[in-house]
């Protein structure tokens, strides 16, 4: 994906160019259709980051969840749920970003994009999404929305032939003034602690929608709630990473720090990750995604991503704040936000693998436990 699909001319087009055949035949002569991008080429051409444009070099584990939801808006597949369970810093809040600008704009489709809490949100609407358009006309046709009446706080318009859509980005711990718009498509970034009921009102948002996508990210800090339970939830893909001495392949995050090499000190030569049964060498970006192996709920795709499948992260600073980490909450947080792997601490030392284990079947027989 990383040339611009053919008939793709760097051009936003909305619905129209999705039309069947027959609508553009026209005098006998076939009008060429230029189809919609797909949402990774959206991200290449029109998202802009520090820096410059966005890229997947370095995070090339992204790639699959992007392409993921391209295909879900491409196809018209109703009620999908994706989650991802991620370390900070990766990028996925610059993919979600560019997913509601690409469905309001070329989908034409209506979108909530919740955060944890107001102040979060208002900000949000000014330092991220508005820095995040590169193309000066799409920029300047976003508008403070109106809808019904209702106080345009977190609304943005964006007007257009077959009317308005709008993004609307709140904040989900007061939900008590937020206005009933309908929405299409629901990204809720890093809300990993909020009341079920907020959560309850953001899905019932969809009702009305013919494709109702929901787009949870967020790093996960409650083993077995939150984030965490939402990929359990899902197919659970997890980045494997070949060892081509021993053929294995490895989970990085699941081998830490038994994977961490010499090289990851600066000081010291040699490679930065190895196997961690034979020792060879690793390349964090030559791994694919592998999922459980269990069906998850239907409709559900979800992904853990580590910083450690994301090169653009350096890997001799994460292992420096692994070495840092000394006392068992130290550990707790870096491997909620390093490795993607929710450690509640010291205060919570029943995780998800023991809540698991304790419902297997066998051997044990257990009635419901309140934990
Ligand atoms: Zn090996």
């Amino acid at each position: 994906m990383g040339k611009p699909a053919p008939g793709w001319r760097g051009r936003i087009v909305g619905p129209r160019a999705e039309r069947p055949h027959q609508e553009v035949i026209s005098g006998g002569r076939r009008v060429r259709s230029r189809a919609a991008p797909p949402l990774g080429v959206f991200l290449e051409s029109e998202i802009g980051v520090e820096g410059g444009r966005y890229g997947f070099t370095g995070r090339e584990a992204l790639r699959e969840v992007v392409d993921h939801l391209s295909e879900i808006l491409r196809l018209g597949l109703p009620e999908r749920t994706v989650s991802v369970l991620k370390g900070t810093q990766i990028g996925m809040t610059t993919v979600a970003i560019g997913l509601a600008l690409y469905c309001v704009r070329v989908r034409r489709l209506n979108v909530g994009y919740f955060l944890p809490d107001q102040d979060f949100a208002n900000r949000f609407g000014d330092t991220r999404i508005r820095t995040a358009i590169r193309n000066p006309r799409f920029s300047a046709a976003m508008r403070d929305g109106r809808y019904k009446g209702a106080s345009s706080k977190g609304l943005k318009e964006f007007p257009g032939p077959d009317g308005s859509r709008f993004l609307y980005i709140l904040g989900l711990n007061e939900i008590g003034n937020a206005i009933s718009l309908p929405l299409d498509v629901l990204i809720r970034d890093e809300v990993d602690d909020l009341p079920p009921e907020n959560l309850a009102w953001s899905n019932d948002r969809l009702d009305a929608s013919k494709i109702a996508l929901t787009f949870n990210l967020a790093m996960g800090r409650k083993p077995g709630g939150g984030i965490h339970a939402m990929y359990e939830d899902g197919d659970r893909r997890t980045w494997r990473v070949p060892c081509l001495a021993c053929h294995e392949e490895w989970n990085l995050e699941e081998h830490w720090p038994g994977a961490l090499g010499p090289g990851a000190s600066p000081e010291l030569a040699g490679p930065g990750l190895v196997c961690p049964r034979c020792g060879a060498s690793l390349s964090r970006a030559a791994g694919r995604w592998v999922p459980s192996g269990e069906p998850g709920a239907p409709g559900h795709a979800s992904w853990r991503i580590s910083q450690l499948a994301v090169e653009a992260i350096r890997l001799d600073r994460i292992a420096a704040k692994w070495r840092a980490a000394r006392r068992p909450s130290e550990r707790a947080k870096f491997r909620c936000s390093a490795l993607a792997l929710p450690d509640g601490g010291e205060s919570q030392p029943i995780d998800a693998a023991l809540l698991r284990l304790l419902r297997e079947p066998s051997p044990y027989s257990m009635e419901a436990v309140h934990l």
